[in-house]
């Protein structure tokens, strides 16, 4: 077995880890990066719609070949069809290709001064001594600190002992891109309600004018069977249309992990459950804690500190910045998965006799959504719907 030591080792080369690396290894420690697969991106597993805003807070350029399609809004439907459109003037969001968003993240950690190993599966993670080694099956490889950044179904959280996410709150995704379709190229459209899409919702992400990404996660159900009904009632009559990419996946909405650090670790990413309750989006908050965690890292490694106590700075700084982001998320992801239909197309009838849409549209913030939820909370009309709200919330309900 060939030996390699390191200073920061990161498993996982999906965004979180390729972020944390990035930002350790600008700050001039040593970073390598064990993936599994044989290619950085593959195989897909993501809608890729992210804000404009948020791209640039991780440091990547809001304008590139990973860029899709740009959109200035998303029009939100109920189970008996009511819909609202929040949006700007300008485009808020992009659609990207996971793929050559991924690459050029690598490519951009690389830059920086981390070394990529590809084909390199960890089967196994060990504190030895002042190292933690993390084994492939050909490698033995040494670090003073470890990253992990394996997603969401991470062993290493579990191999440390630390509390895995709560796969309750973690659904079955699945998502085709489709020809052929008569879409809005500026609007994003979100279905929800408990028959098409239980526990989440369904998404008509546009390509162009002719062409979408078309999914659905779901607690309960087969999402096959939902997404065929779904894109069918989306699309009654349109004849060929033509499925090109399909991807699967699990979409994580149950908030972070008790505790995200140990002696020598971090974890981040999907590993971490940072991810936004509400819509399964990982990539930008993700990758908040990952650039934070890599400063850390890189801090712990000039101090030459290791231990859980240091290290624990890293959970004290994303809780800091996102804290109450995931709270307020996982309180709302409650109170929509436990409405009835009824009770979802009562609140919609709120929205838009209250045009609330218009709030939403001028201080809602797809990655920041605390604020708004909570000025919607305190609307008078809103308030008074608040007690069966409640019951929604209540502990018999999950
Ligand atoms: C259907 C679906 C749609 C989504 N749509 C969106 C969206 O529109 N916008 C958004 O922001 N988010 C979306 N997400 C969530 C987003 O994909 C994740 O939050 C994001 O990819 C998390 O990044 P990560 O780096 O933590 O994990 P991942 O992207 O999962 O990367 C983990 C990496 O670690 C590697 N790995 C795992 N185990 C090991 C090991 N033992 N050894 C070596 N390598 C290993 C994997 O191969 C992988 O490359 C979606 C998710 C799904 C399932």
């Amino acid at each position: 077995m060939k030996d390699t030591e390191t200073e920061i080792l990161v498993v996982g080369a999906g965004p979180a880890g390729l972020i944390a690396a990035r930002e350790a290894a600008q700050k001039g420690v040593e970073v390598t990066i064990l993936e599994e697969h044989a290619a950085i991106g593959r195989p897909c597993h993501c809608a890729g719609l992210l804000s404009l805003k948020g791209l640039t807070t991780i440091g990547i350029p809001s304008r590139g070949q990973f860029i899709q399609n740009r959109v200035k809004g998303a029009r939100f439907f109920s189970p008996s069809g009511l819909s609202f459109t929040v949006e700007r003037d300008q485009p808020v969001a992009c659609v990207v290709d996971r793929c050559l968003l991924d690459s050029f993240l690598a490519q951009q950690a690389e830059d920086a001064g981390a070394r990529i190993c590809l084909n390199a599966r960890v089967n196994d993670v060990k504190r030895e001594g002042s190292r933690v080694t993390a084994y492939t099956g050909k490698t033995r490889n040494a670090a003073e600190l470890l990253i992990d950044a394996e997603g969401v179904s991470s062993r290493i959280v579990r191999i440390f002992g630390l509390k895995p996410l709560n796969f309750e709150g973690v659904l079955p995704g699945l998502q085709h891109d489709i020809t052929g379709v008569h879409v809005d190229p500026n609007y994003v459209e979100v279905h929800v309600g408990r028959k098409r899409a239980p526990g989440f919702f369904a998404w008509v992400i546009p390509l162009k004018e002719d062409s979408a990404r078309i999914g659905l996660a779901c607690k309960d159900g087969n999402p096959k069977d939902l997404l065929e009904k779904f894109i069918n009632n989306r699309f009654p009559g349109e004849t060929g249309l033509e499925r090109f990419a399909t991807r699967s996946g699990m979409v994580v909405t149950c908030g972070p992990i008790e505790r995200t650090f140990d002696d020598r670790v971090m974890i981040v990413g999907d590993a971490a459950g940072h991810v936004k309750p509400t819509t399964g989006g990982g990539v930008i908050l993700g990758g908040v804690c990952a650039s934070i965690a890599g400063e850390v890292a890189a801090e712990a490694i000039k101090r030459r500190k290791f231990s859980a106590e240091f290290l624990q700075r890293y959970e004290r700084l994303w809780k800091i910045k996102l804290g109450k982001e995931f709270k307020t998320g996982l309180l709302a992801r409650k109170l929509m998965n436990n409405l009835s239909d009824k009770a979802i197309d009562k609140l919609f009838r709120l929205v838009i006799e209250e045009n609330l849409q218009t709030l939403i549209s001028v201080e809602g913030d797809m990655d920041f959504q605390s604020n708004v939820l909570m000025k919607l909370l305190k609307k008078k009309k809103v308030l008074r719907m608040l007690p069966s709200l409640l019951t929604a919330l209540s502990p018999f309900k999950n």
